[in-house]
């Protein structure tokens, strides 16, 4: 076999459909935020950066940037080892206990991302659990997807926030399997948010358990940014509430919270938690302050919502295809990769907005976009300079580019093919 030709036809036919990656290499300024140093080939500029999932600032803020140095100062770089071997302080262990506290679980368990934490749980309790089948919604983030595949039992999909769909499954399976239902709160690429009081009685009335993935809503929703499962008020329904501390939180790292058996049955089968090297104390050192922060402050998550609702605002104002949401994330319909890459590198080099397009896999083919993630940080100002940036580019591309109307995003679709 020749490889080497095997991976460079593989990259080019990402390259020709227009969706391989390319890094945009940035350097963010601390006290600057949302502005960061963009390098790029040939230029070397100052950008506002739209895309950030540190969504409330919290990697820049000084109460967790001064956590962090203490803990460096006191303790070092790395943990040293497996949670195990040698690899707990007391660092994870107060961050465990403040993020059980958070959720009103009884215990929560650390791992090195959000990514992990979901496919090392799901697969040690789908694999654990009696004959278990894991019911999961269709657009489950892909660390969920990697850890029932992990699990090896059955996996049933229900369509995407589909209460009927999800009984029907559930009724066909056999009273005697444990079954798990798995879903987001939020879901990260269209802003949709799951009908999780229903989602509680139905796991009730199915004896199933409940894992909610709260990676895009903790420090965000809640009166204490305990994620949409506490603005819900049903954190005491939900099994096994999921959260990342890299994105509200501004740091590294993920976590499960739930009863303390769950918990310790995690914690002692799955592979993802037990045979790897813990965080770093200073990042666990980090997290924890900025847990206690967004705990104990509103005006971050009050600000948040009030920039997204008039970036969304002024978007719509100008024509511009919003798919609409409830929560902070502002997708913008473009329905094609060579178009998305398009823009966004124009706006990037000619107008100092960065904003990255999401393509396939990410989304459906026909569905690429572009993501925005305005924050407490991003002045008025800042969104009206970036409306009329894409003004421009609309004027420069032509307004083909944005062929879309507002709507659901698969009527935005259906309205254009009918269209055509
Ligand atoms: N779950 C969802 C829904 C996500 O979107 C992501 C990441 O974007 C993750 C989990 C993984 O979290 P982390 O970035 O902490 O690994």
């Amino acid at each position: 076999m020749n490889y080497q030709e095997f991976f460079e036809n593989r990259l080019n036919a990402l390259k020709e459909e227009g969706r391989y990656r390319v890094f945009i290499d940035l350097k963010r300024k601390r006290g600057g935020y949302p502005t960061a140093e963009y390098r790029g080939a040939h230029i070397t500029r100052d950008v506002i950066v739209w895309c950030s999932n540190d969504y409330l600032g919290m990697g820049q803020n000084p109460v967790v940037i001064a956590a962090m140095k203490a803990a460096l100062d006191e303790t070092g770089a790395g943990s040293g080892g497996t949670r195990n071997i040698s690899g707990t302080s007391a660092y994870h262990v107060d961050l465990e206990k403040e993020l059980a506290n958070l959720h009103r679980k009884e215990a929560a368990l650390l791992f090195t991302s959000g990514y992990v934490s979901n496919s090392a749980s799901l697969s040690a309790l789908g694999a654990g659990l009696p004959d278990c089948v894991i019911v999961s919604d269709e657009k489950n983030h892909a660390s969920m997807i990697e850890g029932i595949r992990f699990a090896r039992c059955e996996k049933r999909v229900f369509k995407h926030n589909n209460m009927k769909d999800l009984c029907e499954i559930l009724a066909e399976i056999p009273a005697r399997s444990a079954k798990i239902i798995a879903a987001e709160s939020v879901y990260s690429m269209d802003g949709s948010v799951a009908p999780l009081a229903d989602l509680t009685q139905i796991a009730k009335d199915y004896n199933a358990l409940l894992y909610i993935d709260e990676v895009h809503a903790v420090g965000l929703y809640g009166a204490e940014g305990g994620g949409m499962t506490e603005a819900a008020g049903v954190q005491n329904d939900v099994h096994f509430i999921e959260g990342t501390l890299a994105k509200g939180y501004g740091v590294a790292g993920g976590y499960v919270a739930a009863d303390a058996n769950a918990i310790d049955f995690i914690r002692s089968f799955a592979p993802g938690f037990i045979f790897t090297t813990s965080i770093p104390p200073a990042v666990a050192a980090g997290a924890l302050a900025a847990v206690r922060y967004a705990r104990g402050s509103a005006d971050e998550r009050k600000t948040l919502h009030e920039r997204s609702d008039f970036l969304k605002r002024k978007l719509s104002e100008k024509g511009f295809p919003v798919i609409p949401s409830v929560t902070h994330i502002v997708p913008l319909l473009i329905g094609d990769p060579v178009i998305c890459k398009k823009i966004s590198d124009i706006l990037l080099t000619a107008h100092g907005h960065y904003v990255q397009p999401i393509n396939y896999p990410t989304v459906p083919r026909g569905t690429e976009r572009l993501r925005f993630t305005p924050g407490p940080y991003h002045s008025e100002a800042m969104i009206i300079d970036l409306v009329n940036a894409l003004e421009a580019v609309r004027a420069r591309i032509g307004p083909e580019a944005f062929r879309f109307s507002a709507g659901d995003p698969e009527e935005m679709i259906a309205l254009e093919q009918a269209r055509l």
